[in-house]
């Protein structure tokens, strides 16, 4: 209600947002949570469309065991709400220095013998021992070895082994996949601490009914604890009074709350939310620095046949690690022959996700954060995913019914708003690289009295959504002792 006052006010119902508001109001605290969208879920959330139910764009979670937003939605008691897959049926495709399409072995044997795996990325018997000390070395490393990894890149640290360029591509593109940042900027700690949880843990985490069940599920716990959840309601400003937060103006509407907790990324919470004179100027320069992930582009194919029963499939080869000289010539117009490609096939972990006898595929692929790309540009980027999924699917548009794209204009539509050049249509959130992740991640704290960051921006650790799930913990814990001691 207009002119009603809280203890917490949350703005946004990403899964930041959601979870974090779901912890405090389950605390006894009274907390209203905000969103523009018509539904939470924000980067991940739930579309309904001709028959298809799915995770807007492509998802795949991790880690699979001791998953943080699993734990999160039994201990708010709703995680019967969510049904969450997780799968095997995923199928990857190596294009070897021959040019030729070669399918990696299954990584869900209990028998699978990492000869499997080096004999598929052509690695000679004298390369193998190296391969083994590098995978080890990440596998085992002790969390006090990890934190002295902050200041350097995953690439520095990569580089100190002396493996095979289709060694380093394959780690590419799960270290690629997993932070929309390249290896040469990758925070080290952060990139070892997570490969480490998917290599021990496992990944391949789905959601039936698309991920946003999950924070729909996390909005629903806010008002099963006596908070209130009000969908389509863009905040305009957070308001100051006295160097402290007092509460948000949405839409000329005004709600009190002496604490306000942003899940809408740093930068528009500052330089959009917050009037520059609340904040001073060096802190303003360091906003404005901060780096975003890349974007992730792709496509939803509505199919009038299945034409695949995996659920999930990348494809790479060993000139597919990214870097940044050769994004920006892709920018340029320079397009590399072959970029990482990932696709989700809904239909196959869900059955409800498609009617019968139909199927969707989403491929994505890593793009700009721009939500500003030209149409020349984006169609550019767009023909070669196509290209790269046609390598896989040659027969894919004999069965097309209907084409969407997604972009980052559509992200950020979506999810972030857009207040600096190149920044809004970012995947993740910040990027987790040198600087900006690990023991240097931005503070949760705003210099503001009252103001909190929550989300994949601040608090938390690892993938994506786990990672905006691991600071919704965090953030709720910490604002809670403040409140109460
Ligand atoms: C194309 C794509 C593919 C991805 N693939 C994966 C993947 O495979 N695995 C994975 O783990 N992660 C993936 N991610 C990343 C993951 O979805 C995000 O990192 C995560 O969901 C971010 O959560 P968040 O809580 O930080 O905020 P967000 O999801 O960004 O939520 C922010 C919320 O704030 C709301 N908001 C913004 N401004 C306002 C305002 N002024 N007033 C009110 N509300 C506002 C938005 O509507 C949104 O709901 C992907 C993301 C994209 C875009």
């Amino acid at each position: 209600m207009p002119g009603q006052s809280y203890d917490i006010i949350v703005i946004g119902a990403g899964f930041g947002g959601s979870s974090c508001a779901a912890l405090l109001a389950q605390k006894g605290l009274t907390v209203l949570l905000l969103d523009k969208n018509a539904r939470p879920g924000g980067k991940a959330l739930t579309i309904s469309k001709n028959g298809f139910t799915y995770t807007v764009w492509l998802v795949n979670s991790a880690p699979l065991q001791d998953n943080l937003l699993k734990k999160t939605l039994e201990e708010l008691g709703v995680d019967d709400k969510v049904e969450l897959v997780g799968t095997d049926n995923i199928i990857t495709y190596f294009k070897n220095s021959q040019g030729v399409l070669t399918i990696g072995p299954d990584s869900s044997s209990s028998e699978l013998d990492p000869n499997q795996i080096f004999d598929w990325l052509e690695l000679s018997e004298t390369e193998r021992d190296e391969a083994l000390r590098f995978f080890g070395d990440i596998t085992l490393m002790p969390p006090e070895t990890i934190e002295t990894l902050n200041d350097i890149s995953f690439g520095e640290w990569m580089s100190r082994y002396n493996i095979t360029q289709n060694l380093k591509s394959f780690m590419s593109f799960l270290t690629d996949g997993c932070f929309l940042v390249p290896v040469e900027r990758q925070c080290c700690a952060e990139t070892i601490r997570t490969m480490q949880a998917i290599f021990l843990r496992g990944g391949n985490h789905f959601c039936k009914g698309g991920w946003g069940k999950a924070a729909e599920a996390f909005a629903d716990a806010v008002e099963a604890n006596n908070g209130s959840v009000m969908m389509k309601t863009r905040v305009d400003k957070i308001i100051v009074k006295d160097g402290s937060v007092t509460g948000v103006n949405a839409g000329g509407n005004i709600y009190n709350a002496p604490i306000v907790i942003s899940n809408i990324g740093i930068q528009p919470t500052i330089l959009k939310l917050i009037d520059n004179q609340y904040v001073e100027d060096s802190y303003l320069d360091d906003v404005k620095q901060l780096k975003p992930s890349w974007g992730f582009m792709g496509t939803r194919y509505f199919l009038n046949k299945r034409i695949t029963d995996k659920s999930f499939g990348i494809l790479f080869s060993p000139e597919t690690a990214w870097t940044d000289e050769k994004f920006n010539k892709a920018r340029a117009g320079e397009m590399p022959e072959d970029v990482p490609l990932w696709y989700e096939v809904p239909t196959n972990y869900d059955p409800n996700s498609s009617p019968e006898g139909k199927m969707i595929i989403m491929t994505g692929f890593i793009s700009p954060s721009d939500p500003e790309m030209t149409q020349e540009e984006i169609d550019r980027w767009l023909a070669k995913g196509e290209e790269m999924i046609l390598q896989i699917f040659p027969d894919l548009p004999k069965y097309i019914e209907n084409r969407e794209h997604y972009t980052p204009h559509d992200v950020s539509a979506l999810t972030r708003d857009h207040v600096l050049a190149g920044q809004g249509g970012e995947c993740i959130g910040l990027a987790q690289c040198i600087g900006q992740a690990g023991s240097s991640k931005p503070s949760f704290q705003s210099p503001i009295q009252g103001l909190f960051y929550v989300g994949c921006d601040a608090g938390g650790t690892g993938i994506g959504i786990h990672q905006a799930v691991d600071s919704g913990i965090n953030v709720a814990n910490a604002v809670y002792k403040q409140i109460r001691g």
